[in-house]
């Protein structure tokens, strides 16, 4: 596929890979910039899906018949590829159902082992919930404290005071690489090699970078790392949980039940090793296959070029809306990753969002799961443009176009 994929490497020729945006909604062509919930998937891995069910479905790691072989090496070859995806192991790619259920598995597991009273869990404060819940049910569990880097009025992390958060009984800083709310690219090799100095542990949200930009989790340096599939082009309900492997070895099961084992008595049971340990019952077979054919169709398409799309995408944007009056653009204005979150002065988040979609302009409204962070802006709600490799300059016009439309309406 990559070589097919490189002979044909337009935009355009890649965004007709995509069947779902040729359609019209309300009338209109489509314009989905929604990617930062969830990105579209190319015939390369609906086809993927499709073969996989038509040809090979079986269970995995238990038959001894051939469907069950081919479905297993399918399985383990989908996470030789996305080792391969970040610079890691094979053996440090635990499968899981995505962001959110890596990182409770961190906090049951991990956390549970090393964090107890009076510890401190280092966020920031422009968490997903998915990396904020969790520890605050750690923490509750443990008696343990969290504590948050701030965020300045522009977006940014507050670095300054950092090596001070960093001191004391802090056994965990765990942050977004890219903010879902903000588009804030986090530094997140600094971040790792500073609190690794402080011998702190490191866990990084990678939902809004996996599909983005490269990332080689040995050069940033994480001990955890977490990404979605489904925002990179693969299938809903399959992610990973990158973990370093001898701590990975080290950690007790998350859930308890088949395939994790390696025998079972009726008062106790041994595990596998990782990473079949963290996998327990029958895993998202298909969706792991799938995923497979996303990192090969995003590696071919080019991340680095992806990156580079997405940010003129994002600032084109950000220069057309600042032309309507008293909209307000949250984050930084220059380096960012593909999105926009933006408030009118003149409508609800809403309303506006309510009202694109009978554009055709699929976008997202509310408070991007990032309660405290919004909170803290004093912004109860934002709408949110967010680009991938499939969007174009053109799109962003009629965006901007028809934003302005909506505020001149509700002015
Ligand atoms: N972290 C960030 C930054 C996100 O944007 C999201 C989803 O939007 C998540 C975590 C949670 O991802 P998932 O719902 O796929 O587990």
């Amino acid at each position: 596929m990559t070589s097919t994929l490189q002979s044909r490497t337009s935009w355009e020729d890649l965004r007709s890979d995509f069947p779902i945006l040729g359609q019209k909604v309300h009338g209109h062509p489509l314009i989905y910039l929604d990617n930062a919930a969830t990105s579209q998937k190319p015939r390369a891995v609906l086809d993927c899906l499709n073969h996989y069910y038509e040809r090979d479905n079986s269970n995995v790691h238990r038959g001894l018949h051939e469907l069950s072989n081919r479905a297993t090496e399918a399985y383990e070859n989908a996470r030789k590829r996305l080792a391969a995806y970040l610079g890691a192991s094979a053996d440090e790619i635990i499968f899981t159902r995505g962001t959110t259920e890596a990182v409770n598995l961190v906090a049951r597991t991990w956390g549970e082992a090393n964090i107890g009273p009076g510890d401190v869990i280092l966020l920031t404060e422009m968490e997903h919930h998915s990396n904020l819940v969790p520890w605050q049910l750690l923490a509750k569990r443990q008696g343990a404290t969290l504590r948050f880097v701030p965020v300045t009025p522009d977006g940014r992390l507050d670095l300054e005071g950092f090596d001070r958060l960093l001191d004391g009984p802090v056994k965990l800083f765990s942050f977004v690489h890219i903010s879902n709310t903000l588009g804030t690219i986090n530094p997140a090799r600094e971040l790792c090699a500073r609190a690794r100095a402080a011998g702190v542990a490191t866990m990084v949200d990678a939902a809004q970078s996996a599909g983005h930009l490269p990332l080689d989790v040995r050069e940033i340096g994480a001990d955890f790392l977490a990404l979605s599939g489904h925002k990179m082009c693969g299938p809903t309900g399959i992610g990973i949980l990158h973990g370093r492997r001898d701590i990975l070895q080290d950690m007790e099961p998350f859930h308890g039940g088949g395939e994790m084992i390696a025998s079972v008595g009726f008062t106790e049971s041994d595990f596998k090793p990782a990473p079949y340990r963290f996998e327990a019952g029958t895993p998202a077979i298909a969706e792991a296959i799938g995923l497979g054919a996303a990192a090969d169709y995003v590696d071919a398409a080019g991340r680095d070029r992806i990156f580079t799309h997405d940010q003129a995408l994002a600032l084109q944007a950000i220069a057309l809306l600042e032309e309507i009056p008293g909209v307000r653009i949250l984050g930084p204005r220059d380096v960012r990753g593909g999105l926009v979150s933006f408030v009118l002065a003149s409508a609800h988040a809403h309303d506006v969002v309510s009202m694109a979609d009978q554009y055709g302009l699929a976008l997202r409204g509310g408070h991007h799961c990032t309660q405290p962070l919004m909170r803290k802006l004093g912004v109860p709600a934002a709408a949110r443009a967010s680009f991938y490799f499939y969007n174009t300059p053109a799109e962003v016009e009629q965006f901007a176009a028809i934003i302005r439309r909506i505020h001149t309406f509700f002015a």
